[in-house]
């Protein structure tokens, strides 16, 4: 485990948190009780996200609330409220009924982060259609597989993502019954609709038709940080998660304004970005542009920000700008006096990068962990709990966590049918968790088999390693197909990896396993440096001396090589599968959710990308450099 001192619960803080006594919340929990925060439909007709998200808002006090606050690329901000969205959705359900779009039909996305992808996405909902969000910056070919990988009906984008990256292929796409155009002026394709002109002849009242709690809502593509995307079918029913975490994890409380930095596209944008907040009524703020240090921090400050909820990529790329020491110091010339509460998610965070923000940002980030299938937060650091830097923290209210022995492959070994369930602190396992909670992915579109493989003698298996300590907390080893058997040791990536990010001039690392004759494999490190550090031989030497002093010989790295460009999923993740395909010459496998270089107009241009790690122009493109 990491040895960084416990951050203290602040018990100073203005608003109680949700969650202050742990033990006590986990006790008195149960899913059925917590399902009666929600209203559920009008006459018992069952459960719809966009009921409980926008209409029931709308048939409050808080109708006049601000729902939405979109802030567009020129900083210009459009505020929309509870009432404005519950007429734009009934008015896009009405437009997907005459256009003959049912139950069940799956209405894609590809946008940015435009008011009418909102619209949209609660739109379709109230519908009792499946909406399956595209990330706007992914090329033709990955379109094109997930339009027919999700059966889609309907598509929303733009003329220019219609142009340049579906209508080439739309005659492949026979059962793309329609394509909705967003935006002003008279630029419509041939073959496609106005979004503008359908919803302005729409009615904006809709009854939202019966709907049962299982019933299909939301078709989401895995990052693909491991191999190829999977589409994650989730319930309406998962409302209930969304609910319960953001209450108890992101600490929300009616009169906050949130931000979640992720693209809708990705399962952090909608669960977190969409569904969550408007579940509790709150202020949601959208930004229509990318990352860009001093935006953010601007944004932070004007819109007040008070929980804000990112990923580890993000944080380290406001580390890399702002060091914790030294003489520039950008977040402390914005007023951020609002900011009460930050929490990450998506990769492992450094210790480091908590810390970080308690010394710079004034408030340590609380990490917390799920994934695409467990459709909501499952393990978290919390707002009235200390926080211990590197661990992930602890399972929520409702959530069964347990840690599995491992077999030959890595995974949780499944003997007669049967898993052995680790007790013992320290012990290192998969992480699996009890089915149960109402988000659970309700098996993955088309592929009986894969879901099937996902399950064993009545748990989940996450496919993530991780060690629970003697208190209940967990820590994140690594994803089982990344964790490295060196000389007889199990070395898990992200342990190197963060210590290396202790170095003042690292910026970010790789870590992956080289077939070695001898150890099995050597541990070799990626690294990208911060700007003003070269990548020079004593530097390496430098790193591989910090590294072999705080984790020993046979954990640290053997070879660094110097990378400004660590391979990204556009999601933000480092793809260490690609790092070491690289590494091995070996085909580089599913590359679709790979995030591209800069240098790609296609990207760029559109700027969709939600992060992009600044090119250092001191260090050299590539520098090999091994021990
Ligand atoms: P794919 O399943 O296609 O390989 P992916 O697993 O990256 O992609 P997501 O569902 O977006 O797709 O990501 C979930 C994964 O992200 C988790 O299984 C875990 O490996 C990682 N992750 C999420 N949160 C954390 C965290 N707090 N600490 C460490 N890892 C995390
Ligand atoms: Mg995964």
């Amino acid at each position: 485990m990491l040895r960084w001192e416990t951050i203290r619960k602040d018990t100073s803080y203005g608003i109680p948190p949700n969650l202050v006594d742990y033990d006590r919340e986990r006790a008195g929990f149960s899913w059925s009780a917590a399902r009666v925060k929600l209203q559920g439909l009008p006459d018992g007709r069952g459960l719809n996200i966009a009921h409980e998200a926008v209409d029931r808002h709308a048939a409050s006090d808080r109708a006049t609330a601000v729902a939405l606050r979109c802030v567009g690329r020129d900083d210009a901000v459009t505020c929309v409220t509870y009432k404005d969205l519950a007429l734009a959705t009934a008015r896009f359900a009405n437009v997907l009924r005459a256009l003959g779009i049912g139950r069940g039909d799956r209405v894609v996305t590809l946008l940015g982060r435009c008011p009418e992808l909102y619209t949209t996405v609660l739109g379709t909902l109230k519908n009792t259609s499946v909406l399956c969000p595209l990330f706007a910056a992914f090329g033709p070919a990955p379109v094109a597989e997930r339009l027919r990988l999700s059966d889609a009906r309907l598509l929303v984008t733009t003329a220019e993502l219609y142009r340049r990256k579906i209508a080439g292929q739309r005659g492949e796409l026979p059962g793309l019954r329609h394509v909705l155009i967003v935006g002003e002026g008279t630029d419509q394709p041939a073959g496609t609709l106005s979004f503008r002109a359908l919803m302005t002849e729409a009615d904006d009242t809709f009854t939202i038709p019966p709907t049962a709690p299982y019933d299909m809502a939301l078709l989401h593509f895995t990052s693909g940080t491991t191999g190829t995307p999977k589409g994650a079918v989730h319930v309406h029913e998962a409302a209930v998660a969304h609910y319960v975490t953001a209450l108890y994890a992101l600490d929300l409380h009616q009169d906050d304004v949130f931000w979640c930095t992720a693209d809708p596209g990705w399962v952090t944008g909608m669960s977190y970005g969409i569904v969550a907040p408007l579940l509790h009524g709150v202020t949601v703020v959208v930004d229509e542009g990318d990352y860009d240090a001093r935006r953010w921090y601007r944004i932070l400050a004007g819109q007040r920000v008070s929980v804000w909820y990112t990923a580890p990529t993000a944080l380290r790329m406001l580390m890399r700008t702002t060091p914790r020491t030294g003489p520039y110091d950008l977040p402390r010339s914005f007023d951020l006096s609002a900011l009460r509460f930050i929490a990450s998610v998506g990769e492992p965070l450094n210790p480091e990068a908590v810390v970080w923000g308690r010394d710079v940002l004034g408030l340590p980030v609380h990490d917390n962990w799920w994934q695409t299938e467990t459709g909501a937060i499952m393990i978290a650091n919390f707002a009235g709990c200390d926080i211990r830097p590197g661990s992930m923290g602890r399972p929520l209210p409702g959530v069964a966590a347990a840690v599995l022995r491992r077999g030959e492959d890595g995974r949780a070994a499944v003997v007669d049918g049967h898993v052995t369930v680790l007790e013992e602190p320290g012990a290192e396992g998969e992480l699996a968790l009890r089915p149960g909670w109402p988000s659970m992915f309700r098996g993955y579109l088309h592929d009986e088999e894969r879901t099937a493989a996902a399950f064993a003698d009545g748990w989940y298996l996450t496919g993530d390693l991780v060690r629970r300590d003697a208190d209940g907390w967990y820590w994140f080893v690594g994803r089982a197909d990344d964790v490295i058997k060196s000389a007889g040791h199990l070395i898990g990536p992200f342990e190197v990896e963060s210590v290396l990010m202790e170095h003042p001039a690292v910026a970010e690392a790789g870590v992956i396993g080289r077939p070695d004759p001898v150890a099995g494999n050597i541990v070799k490190a990626f690294v990208a440096l911060r700007p003003g550090f070269d990548a020079t031989t004593t530097m390496r030497q430098d790193l591989l001396a910090f590294t072999r002093r705080r984790l020993g010989p046979a954990v640290a790295p053997r070879e660094i090589a110097f990378d400004r460009h660590l391979p990204h999923t556009r999601s933000g993740k480092v793809m260490r599968r690609l790092l070491r395909a690289r590494e091995l010459g070996l085909p580089e496998g599913d590359i679709s959710t790979l995030e591209k270089d800069t240098s790609e107009k296609d990207t760029r241009s559109q700027g969709k990308d939600t992060f992009h790690p600044e090119r250092s122009p001191s260090s050299p493109e590539r520098t090999e450099q091994s021990a």
